[in-house]
């Protein structure tokens, strides 16, 4: 089984909007082995919308349009579908009946241009719509499967795993050829030079890499799966799809430990990701955005004699910093965050990128030093993907055996 999609929307097709929906939809349906063999963004124009239909029913099994479902005249998509079958339109009442109801439960009167969104194309089914008012749809033709969703991503998410996910699953014998490893804080090319020991260049072909600034998936063949597990065991920080976050939290969450963090140049973002956890109140205590000296010393106790002597991106700022927090939060574990994101502030001494990151547990502290120059908000997101990562280290038992590919040092 393979898919095309369709996105439809101006404002798509200019540039105002991201279309995050096709990239949600073949993400999701290559987890249950349906693959995208193409995608077009197409404007509100019936003709442009026709011949795409016609373009990707000659290319994929299974078509998904997106967009273009809602009460206004400039929604055609179902016009566009009904003149591509050459099928008229047809009532459905149920259809209204539900969209009244979602009106209604929210005390408001349905206005007369939705009930445009009641007429389907003869051979359709309507999908149901439990988030918003437009219908989806489902039509089978010659063996094709077509199906229109709104372009609202909460809608179309919810249409995506409540109905073509469950259709499409059921529809073939679909085998998981792959298996997923998620890796956190080592390059790509260490990646590729650890696989190579082993692995033969047919075989490595084969491997496909998502790198992202949290962390590089990787989905293997399930025959090469046990020697990619062996040959990057130290690296892998779960299977599937996981953030470091996620995975932390479900081992602070099931020991019952605890964790605070005190961030200077991340400014918020790694209380954030942590936060980001359902249920990481189980675990995360506190979060402290100390960025000015006085901060530091008001909020942690940092000394004033370590800010005047090192300042206030250094190592010993940043293990103060650390122990501060865990101290003032009688937690398990405490992060720190100290550095320089620029683009202005860096010295010969202490360049852009600088930074220096602190964990303190209760058998002591450790400080690494990290240079990853980078655009503000990139320097703070791989600055919270580096804290993390020595958490996890720490918390995994690899400390003192971990050998950290990341170009970091301890301090
Ligand atoms: P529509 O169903 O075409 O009326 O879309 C409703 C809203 O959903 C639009 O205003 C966009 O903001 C958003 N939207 C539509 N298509 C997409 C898409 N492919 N990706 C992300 N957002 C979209
Ligand atoms: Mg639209």
């Amino acid at each position: 089984m393979n898919l095309f999609i369709i996105s439809v929307g101006n404002e798509l097709v200019s540039g105002r909007t991201v279309d995050t929906n096709s990239n949600l939809i073949s993400k999701s349906l290559s987890a249950i082995g349906v693959e995208t063999v193409g995608k077009i963004s197409v404007p509100d124009e019936k003709k442009a919308i026709k011949e795409a239909i016609q373009f990707a029913i000659g290319r994929a099994d299974a078509v998904i349009i997106t967009g273009g479902l809602g009460p206004t005249p400039d929604d055609v998509t179902v016009e566009a579908i009904s003149e591509f079958l050459g099928e008229k339109l047809v009532f459905h009442k149920d259809v209204l009946d539900s969209i009244r109801e979602h009106f209604d439960s929210q005390g408001l009167v349905m206005p007369e241009n939705n009930i445009r969104q009641a007429y389907l194309p003869e051979s359709a089914t309507p999908i149901p719509n439990n988030v918003g008012t437009a219908p989806g749809l489902f039509i089978k033709k010659d063996g094709k499967r077509i199906f229109a969703i709104p372009g609202f991503p909460s809608e179309m998410e919810a249409m995506l795993n409540g109905f073509i996910i469950p259709k499409l699953s059921g529809t073939e014998e679909l085998t998981e050829r792959f298996e997923s490893f998620s890796t956190a804080q080592v390059p790509e090319s260490q990646i590729l030079t650890m696989l190579e020991k082993k692995l033969s260049k047919s075989s490595l072909k084969q491997i496909r890499f998502y790198p992202s600034y949290t962390g590089i998936n990787l989905q293997v063949p399930k025959e090469t799966a046990p020697a990619v597990r062996e040959l990057l065991s130290d690296y892998i920080v779960a299977n599937g799809e996981k953030k470091l976050e996620q995975v932390i939290g479900e081992i602070l969450r099931t020991r019952g430990q605890t964790l605070s963090v005190a961030e200077s140049c991340s400014g918020g973002m790694l209380a954030s990701r942590i936060v980001s956890v359902s249920g990481s109140s189980d675990y995360f205590l506190a979060g402290i955005v100390s960025y000015s000296n006085e901060a530091k010393k008001k909020l942690l106790g940092v000394r004033e004699e370590t800010l005047r002597k090192f300042g206030a991106v250094s190592p010993e700022t940043a293990a103060e910093m650390a122990e501060g927090a865990r101290k003032i939060h009688n937690c398990d574990f405490a992060l720190s965050t100290t550095g320089i994101a620029g683009p202005t502030g860096g010295t010969r001494e202490k360049p852009v990128g600088l930074v220096y990151i602190g964990l303190a547990t209760k058998e002591g502290w450790s400080v690494r030093r990290y240079f990853m120059p980078s655009e503000r908000n990139i320097f703070r997101l791989k600055t919270t993907q580096a804290a993390l990562n020595i958490l996890w280290v720490y918390l995994t038992g690899r400390w003192g055996r971990y050998k950290f590919l990341d170009g970091s040092e301890e301090i």
